[in-house]
């Protein structure tokens, strides 16, 4: 079973879902971002992969790209004031950030399982 090919498209798949990058069964999660070292459907060592920095960097450049640089179009942004975005904004682009986190998490261990990156036992 180790040496058969990997998708990277299923991996993505499954870990966007929150679900084993392997046999897309179990649950990838057992809190909001730690990682269930074993499967609980197939038993895979998914405590191996090592997410690291990946799943913030690449969902501040997702919310960066999807919500903030739309909202500088938006000509109100412009002309409201500073408190009133504060307070409106900071909430909108952290919660947005938060709920997106976990499955940014997910499909980054779902392309560590189908490209076989160095666990973190290798590194
Ligand atoms: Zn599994």
């Amino acid at each position: 079973m180790d040496g058969e090919p990997r998708s990277l498209l299923v991996g993505l798949k499954r870990g966007l879902m929150r679900r084993c990058p392997a046999c897309g069964g179990g649950r990838l999660f057992r809190g909001y971002l730690t990682v269930e070292d074993h499967c609980p459907a197939c038993g895979h060592d998914n405590g191996q992969y090592p997410a690291d920095d990946a799943p913030p960097y690449f969902t501040i450049f997702l919310v960066g790209h999807l919500v903030v640089a739309p909202l500088l179009a938006v000509a109100m942004i412009w002309r409201a004031s500073t408190v009133l975005l504060l307070v409106l904004l900071v909430p909108l682009v952290a919660a947005v950030t938060l709920g997106m986190l976990p499955y940014v998490k997910g499909a980054v261990i779902g392309a560590q399982w189908s490209l076989r990156t160095p666990t973190k036992a290798a590194r």
